[in-house]
């Protein structure tokens, strides 16, 4: 069901987004396209629907679009990993750096608890600092990393490999 290179062809790159000498993969291309969306839904679906894990955590922004799907379809609770000041109730803040400055990633802080399973949900992996913070929150409740999912990795900006080294299981669906 999954062909990497039409979803390939579905990502745009945008020079100097968003600063200079950033090149951004911008992936609403990929949003607009049913069959390209239905692809991933499935692949992702099917990897999963077998495994046993408690929940879904999907990561701001586009990763809630994806994450959302896989919840609905796998029955799974879903869990927001947000930027910083977006959550109303009591939350736990991770500080991370991107490729493009310093930054925090929020949850609330009663989503998990010991024993629980998260299958974290992100568009892409680019440093691999976003979901490194993730994961980090999702040990602070006591709870373990299933794995993480993305549509997109860009390995040349290492995130997929400094995952694996913190002993996170990364799978995407592109390189
Ligand atoms: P990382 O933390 O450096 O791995 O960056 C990944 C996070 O930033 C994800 O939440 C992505 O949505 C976002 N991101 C970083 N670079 C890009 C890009 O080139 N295109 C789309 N999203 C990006």
């Amino acid at each position: 069901i999954f062909d990497e290179f039409s979803i390939k062809k579905l990502v745009r790159p945008v020079p100097d987004f968003p600063k200079p000498g950033v090149v951004f993969r911008d992936i609403t291309p990929l949003f607009q396209s049913p069959r390209a969306m239905r692809m991933v839904a499935d692949s992702l679906i099917q990897r999963y629907v077998e495994t046993e894990f408690s929940h879904i955590g999907a990561l701001d922004a586009r990763g809630f679009i994806i994450g959302s799907i896989l919840a609905y379809e796998l029955n799974k609770p879903l869990v927001l990993f947000r930027k910083q000041g977006k959550l109303p109730a009591q939350v736990l803040s991770q500080g991370y750096s991107t490729e493009y400055g310093e930054a925090f990633l929020e949850v609330h802080a009663d989503s998990l608890c010991e024993g629980d399973s998260v299958l974290l949900v992100d568009d892409l992996i680019a440093t691999g600092g976003t979901l490194l913070a993730a994961a980090q929150l999702v040990r602070r409740m006591n709870a373990r990393v299933h794995e993480v999912a993305a549509v997109i990795d860009l390995p040349e900006l290492g995130g997929s490999r400094k995952l694996q080294e913190a002993g996170i299981a990364a799978y995407t669906l592109t390189a």
